[in-house]
């Protein structure tokens, strides 16, 4: 029997009112594992209108009480790491031991917004004039929106929540119809750490949700993740209807690999950067810029790894990369590969003749692909050009050091990008110059760390202070001013001249 994956509203499960759902499948068998309900709009104002109701009752409370429901929501997490990493696997199709790393980045953020009271402390200045003193707060906003991607069930939308809940407002979550359910284990989570019913809700859905939240005039700001059109559209959108935004969008991140560098260690990271996750993540590197004589000595290396990948059910404890999320994704993928056969790249591994059956039991009718790799691509073709979202890893070569800066900082993306080489000075003029928001020296994958805050440049990131980190702190709260004296320092008579320290 299917089973109906609903929202989570004012402490409780529920159906909602709307009668649209979609199907939930397991990547790996194309097995449908659930349906999830479609809200409408009269579905978020109810979710809306819960966070509203819970939000003065909260956002004073005391931030060190936020933060002990928080430190009870990080041992419950603790407890339940693997069942949110299976989970995500199932409805995703990443390999396990991936789902356990995404659940770790997450937890790291839940610990950052345990130190809420710390991160909340303003600033005060005594004696700004005589008998006067100035200081500033942060408060909350009120009902904030998250809208999340299927690629990080549970990591992204704790980039968000921990934050905005610690800092005193209340949330409500929108999460990808593809997989649905790890939302809920969240919101049960929360529930027993003790975080007041109304809190935390979660409203399953597609555009016509996003749509209701966008244009809701009790939501106060909206935080999104998803692909660059969308990010676009929802940052435009929301600042219109007079909201705070930050709308992180898609990438096309480039690894240069300098003459210098250590072969192997290269290699290592192009194969876990790119086909990790199936390359379905935002920071995967699905462009390897090969500068000089790299890309003759490379590209045996790369062939052989391409085709030695571990492609198997997500479940299989010896998986390096599992399923697509969905067979709309790998024709989409496939037809990328075909472009970039039709203009002319070198297409070395071609992922497309993958047989499902050979993942795993009951794994013939899943969406498979193997990796592919491409050489000699150029920045002229769509496979350059374009976010993938797949397990194609383009080669480019380029000369030297000045033209592979040059052509990254062309692309119209910016999120990550990294070089890899032995030289201090290339390594530090790479960080100085390129136009990415986050750089790895050595590093494939740099997502930072939760007190250091995530986000990209240009078309990768919408709105103007990144995720999490204490931009995010910033971001879920408004700075008050108060200046404050007391009888005894109020001069005699009124003031028609712009007052000044006195
Ligand atoms: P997506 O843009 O299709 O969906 C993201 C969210 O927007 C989902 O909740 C979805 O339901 C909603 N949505 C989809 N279409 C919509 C529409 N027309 N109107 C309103 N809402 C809509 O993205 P995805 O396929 O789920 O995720 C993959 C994308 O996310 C990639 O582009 C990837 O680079 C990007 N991503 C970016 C980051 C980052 O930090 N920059 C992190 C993770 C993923």
């Amino acid at each position: 029997m299917i089973t109906d994956i609903p929202h989570f509203i004012g402490g409780a499960r529920s159906a909602g009112g709307s009668s649209r759902h979609q199907s939930v499948t397991n990547p790996a068998t194309g097995a449908v594992t659930g349906r999830v309900l479609l809200a409408n709009a009269a579905d978020v104002d109810t979710a809306v209108a819960a966070a509203q109701a819970a939000f003065p009752a909260w956002a004073d409370t005391p931030p060190i009480r936020r933060a002990r429901v928080m430190f009870k929501f990080l041992e419950l997490v603790n407890q339940h790491k693997d069942d949110l990493a299976r989970a995500i696997t199932v409805e995703h199709g990443k390999v396990f031991t991936d789902a356990q790393g995404e659940v770790a980045r997450g937890i790291d953020i839940i610990e950052f917004a345990c130190g809420i009271p710390q991160l909340l402390k303003g600033d005060f200045t005594d004696q700004v004039s005589t008998g006067m003193d100035n200081w500033t707060i942060r408060q909350p906003l009120g009902v904030v929106a998250g809208i999340t991607p299927f690629n990080f069930p549970v990591m992204v939308p704790m980039w968000m929540f921990p934050l905005a809940i610690a800092a005193g407002n209340t949330f409500v979550l929108k999460p990808s119809p593809i997989d649905p359910t790890p939302s809920l284990l969240i919101a049960d989570l929360l529930k027993q750490a003790g975080l007041p019913d109304g809190v935390f809700n979660v409203v399953q859905g597609d555009k016509e949700a996003v749509d209701a939240l966008l244009v809701h005039p009790d939501v106060k700001a909206i935080s999104f993740v998803g692909s660059t059109p969308i990010a676009n559209y929802i940052y435009e959108t929301g600042a219109h209807h007079g909201k705070r935004v930050q709308a992180l969008g898609g990438a096309k991140n480039h690894m240069v690999v300098m003459p210098d560098a250590d072969l192997d260690q290269a290699v290592d990271a192009l194969i876990g950067s790119a086909y990790g996750s199936a390359g379905e993540r935002c920071m995967a590197i699905s462009v390897a810029v090969l500068v000089g004589d790299v890309g003759d000595r490379i590209m045996p290396k790369l062939i052989e790894r391409t085709r030695q990948l571990k492609v198997l059910d997500g479940m299989n404890l010896a998986a390096e990369m599992g399923p697509i999320v969905t067979e709309a994704a790998r024709q989409r993928i496939t037809g990328y590969i075909e472009a970039g056969e039709k203009e002319g790249a070198k297409l070395l591994v071609d992922g497309r003749g993958f047989d499902g059956k050979v993942a795993g039991d009951g794994c013939g009718q899943g969406f498979w692909l193997g990796g592919t790799l491409f050489d000699h691509v150029t920045p002229d073709m769509k496979i350059y050009k374009e976010e993938i979202f797949g397990p194609v890893l383009s080669c480019v070569r380029v000369p030297d050091f000045a033209t592979a800066v040059q052509l990254i900082n062309d692309h119209e993306f910016g999120n990550g990008t990294s070089c890899f080489t032995r030289d201090g000075n290339v390594a530090r003029e790479f960080a100085r110059r390129i136009q990415v928001g986050m750089v790895g020296i050595n590093v494939p994958i740099p997502v930072p760390m939760a007190w250091q805050g995530f986000g990209g440049w240009k078309k990768s990131l919408f709105g103007d202070m990144h995720a999490y980190g204490e931009e995010g702190v910033r971001f879920y709260t408004k700075q008050k001013s108060i200046m404050q004296r007391w009888p005894e320092s109020i001069g005699n008579g009124a003031e028609f001249v712009m007052p000044t320290a006195k």
